[in-house]
């Protein structure tokens, strides 16, 4: 992507406003030196710094609020720094969601399936300050669940990182093969994000 287009895009993504927890920001950027080093990590800080949006690695509160949208901006410099694809954007959110301090307390209330899923609109608003998760339907002897996703409009990174995500948290109650399909998406016009998890 030429630089001017870059720069029409991290202005688009920064444009949306909510917070998410410094404790994301933390596990993005832990995930991001395991896969690309000290050096990979200082391209991301200097691209941040270059497209007007400085933040400093270094000096991130896990508790603190900070523009979720410096979270987006992130994951799409990855496809564009690193040339991640959709699948790394996938890993990044599964693994990410695990680094997550805040996970690893709620993760000790999952005790089945559908504990979790009963749990996600509550836990949502553990993250970030902003949108909601709203669970449809759990069908266990079927083996799939629904959730939905208000209020969440940034970049389609943004619906990669949330399957990774998703998966992230199933691997806490769910052994084996696991699948998630996203059918509705505010970026293709709907009014919001849909996910089936199958396993
Ligand atoms: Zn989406």
């Amino acid at each position: 992507m030429e630089k001017e287009e870059r720069q029409k895009v991290a202005d688009q993504i920064m444009s949306v406003h909510g917070n998410a927890r410094g404790d994301l920001l933390l596990s993005t950027i832990s995930y991001i030196k395991r896969k690309e080093g000290d050096n990979g990590l200082k391209d991301v800080e200097n691209e941040l710094k270059r497209l007007g949006y400085p933040i400093d690695f270094n000096n991130i509160e896990r508790l603190k609020w900070y523009p979720k949208s410096v979270n987006i901006l992130i994951y799409f410099l990855c496809t564009e720094i690193f040339k991640w694809g959709k699948e790394d954007i996938f890993e990044l959110g599964r693994a990410a969601v695990k680094l997550a301090l805040i996970t690893r307390v709620i993760a000790k209330y999952f005790i089945s399936v559908e504990k979790m899923f009963e749990q996600a609109p509550s836990n949502w608003d553990k993250y970030v300050d902003f949108g909601s998760a709203e669970t449809v339907e759990v069908n266990k002897e079927k083996r799939y669940g629904i959730v939905r996703i208000h209020g969440y409009n940034f970049h389609p990174v943004g619906c990669y990182y949330l399957e990774g995500f998703f998966i992230g948290m199933l691997d806490f109650v769910v052994q084996g093969k696991k699948e998630i399909e996203e059918t509705k998406c505010v970026h293709k016009g709907d009014s919001y994000h849909e996910f089936i998890l199958r396993w």
